[in-house]
């Protein structure tokens, strides 16, 4: 048993496993058994440091992943974070969605707003980050990504759309808000560039607005619906790029933390939610779950 034990000691040190001490963990009692040691040990990769060992374990070993995205995931695919403190949200009053519907000057401004924000977007391809969760999700251990980004990288990447939730839609193209018809923007850009003209849609004469939730607009029933159940019947629960100030989105780690999920934050900066997470990483995305996966 001395031996046993010896040797579980040992292979801690090698692992680096005690540096965890300097994150927030409250794995602790499960780091340290004996199935953790062996299972972490033969898939110890001697690159990885020691917290993105504890995350390459956590995925591991967990059967379902539900993974939540924010802004920080897209922001090396060269996508400013509109919340930020220089971001366009905090320079410009947000335009509601009820001036938007009743006032055509309202529309003109969201238009050109929209036409300023979306050159960023055009050209985006999606990061490492972006790929690293693809493969999680081709892996199968991942169903669903839940995301309030309206960049559609997670779509470009690979994943297919019954996989992806948006909790505030689309940025990519533009729906009638009476029939919902799909516009696309090249087009609206287009005519507006010419002439100030508001797209209206080509089948029912309605306003086309970009497919984003605005301020003031209900937030998708089908998509909380969605991300509430995904929340439910994870048992590891990703959050990655994501300040968790947003609510109700920010609601769901917690749901899926009290119903007995583990919790992983990875986020540039300190979260609210760090303190229920075991494990939380103030790092680089596509650096830390590109390397806990395997991916480039
Ligand atoms: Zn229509």
């Amino acid at each position: 048993m001395h031996f046993v034990l010896a040797t579980i000691a040992l292979l801690h040190k090698a692992c680096g496993f005690s540096q965890f001490s300097e994150y927030r963990i409250s794995l602790a009692d499960d780091i340290f058994s004996i199935k953790h040691v062996v299972s972490s040990f033969r898939n110890y990769n001697l690159e990885m440091d020691p917290y993105t060992a504890k995350l390459h374990y956590l995925i591991q070993s967990s059967r379902r992943i539900t993974i939540f995205t924010g802004a920080g995931i897209s922001t090396k695919s060269g996508i400013p974070d509109f919340r930020s403190p220089n971001g366009l949200w905090s320079k410009l009053k947000p335009i509601q969605y009820q001036d938007f519907v009743a006032s055509s000057e309202m529309r003109k401004e969201a238009w050109r707003r929209k036409i300023v924000i979306d050159e960023d977007m055009r050209n985006a391809l999606p990061n490492r980050g972006h790929r690293a969760v693809a493969e999680l999700v081709k892996s199968g251990k991942c169903q669903n990504v839940i995301t309030q980004n309206i960049d559609g990288l997670h779509q470009v990447s690979g994943i297919l759309e019954k996989n992806i939730i948006e909790l505030h839609g689309n940025g990519t193209y533009a729906t009638c808000l009476e029939c919902g018809l799909r516009h696309e923007l090249g087009p609206i850009f287009e005519a507006f560039d010419r002439d100030n003209t508001l797209p209206v849609c080509r089948r029912c004469n309605g306003i086309v607005k970009a497919a984003t939730i605005s301020f003031g607009q209900s937030m998708p029933e089908e998509a909380m619906r969605r991300s509430e159940e995904s929340s439910l019947e994870c048992d590891l629960f990703i959050v990655l790029g994501s300040s968790l100030v947003v609510f109700p989105a920010a609601a769901f780690p917690k749901i899926a933390k009290s119903n007995g999920a583990l919790l992983v934050i990875v986020n540039h900066e300190e979260t609210d939610q760090d303190g229920i997470a075991d494990l939380a990483l103030h790092r680089e995305i596509g650096q830390v779950l590109g390397d806990a996966t395997n991916v480039d």
